[in-house]
């Protein structure tokens, strides 16, 4: 069974926006899916599909991500392969385009799984990812959005994921024809955040995560909250034990967050027969799966 899922974010995605961000999931989702038919890995499927998205300047992931306080963009990410529990991360890098990949690159060909700033880069850089500057991956949208909250000392975090400030982490799960499952997030983080917050995308077991024998998650969502929960591991215990049904899992992970940590957000799910959940507390989320039974993709923002 060849099966793939991605996301695009879960808030309450205005209408105007609904368009853009069908058509980046949708296109996201054929780029993973051709891999996948045509034989290719699990891990190829998750990295190009979240590398199309980190590409899309819909997305608050790579190019177009929120600035943070200070107006910079710092970006995370991570990816984990469900067989080998090999993993690799990354926070608050600056100077590249496409997280995913040096996500990739850390669990490909370095003994660690998590690097931060400036040495995240280094490591980038000594291991063929280019380096962008930061200038690159700034858009107008988000650098207007950033100057008219100037000055202004209202804007909660929280509130994002429950109103009209994009919040548009992205993400990936998919299992190839070895039955191997992986999962990838990437991520700008919540708009306006302090210098150095990193929120729960790169960390593996609350953005990410997969284990062959159970199933793959990546979230999206109020970081806070979903760090407190450990929101992917969750739902992966979940699964383990209500006997793989990914659906009841997704959902039973959304209220765990809701009631325990006050929190909002979205997560997608696959199990080892390739069946997805999917859950969101918050009015939206854009979403896109298929599979080898069904073989027909399904696009969803509602
Ligand atoms: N979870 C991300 C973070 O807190 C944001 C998001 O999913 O929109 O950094």
């Amino acid at each position: 069974m060849l099966s793939l899922i991605v996301h695009g974010g879960a808030w309450d995605i205005p209408n105007e926006l609904i368009e853009s961000h069908k058509n980046g999931v949708s296109k996201a989702l054929q780029i993973g899916w051709d891999i996948l038919r045509n034989g290719g890995s699990a891990i190829d499927a998750v990295e190009n599909a979240v590398n199309y998205l980190e590409n899309d300047t819909t997305f608050d992931a790579g190019r177009g991500s929120h600035l943070n306080a200070e107006g910079e963009i710092e970006l995370d990410a991570s990816i984990m392969n469900g067989k080998t529990f090999r993993c690799g991360s990354v926070g608050a890098v600056k100077n590249v385009r496409n997280p995913i990949s040096l996500c990739r690159k850390i669990m490909d060909e370095s003994e660690h799984i998590f690097l931060v700033g400036t040495g995240a880069e280094k490591f980038a850089n000594e291991h063929g990812i280019a380096l962008c500057s930061p200038d690159d991956l700034l858009i107008e949208r988000e650098v207007l959005k950033w100057k008219s909250i100037q000055g202004k000392k209202d804007f909660s975090t929280k509130d994002a994921f429950k109103f009209h400030t994009a919040s548009d982490t992205v993400g990936a799960v998919a299992m190839d024809s070895e039955g191997i499952i992986c999962a990838g997030t990437s991520t700008g983080g919540t708009f306006n955040k302090h210098p150095g917050r990193v929120g729960d995308s790169p960390l593996i077991g609350c953005g990410t995560y997969a284990d062959n024998s159970v199933g793959g998650v990546s979230t999206t969502g109020w970081g806070e909250a979903m760090i407190k929960v450990v929101m992917a591991k969750t739902v992966i215990d979940l699964m383990e034990f209500n006997e793989g049904n990914p659906q009841e899992a997704a959902e039973k992970g959304i209220e765990i967050l809701a009631r325990k940590a006050d929190g909002y957000g979205g997560l997608i799910a696959l199990n080892i027969k390739g069946e997805f959940g999917i859950a969101f507390n918050t009015p939206r989320m854009a979403r896109a799966f298929i599979n080898s039974h069904t073989n027909t993709p399904q696009i969803l923002i509602i």
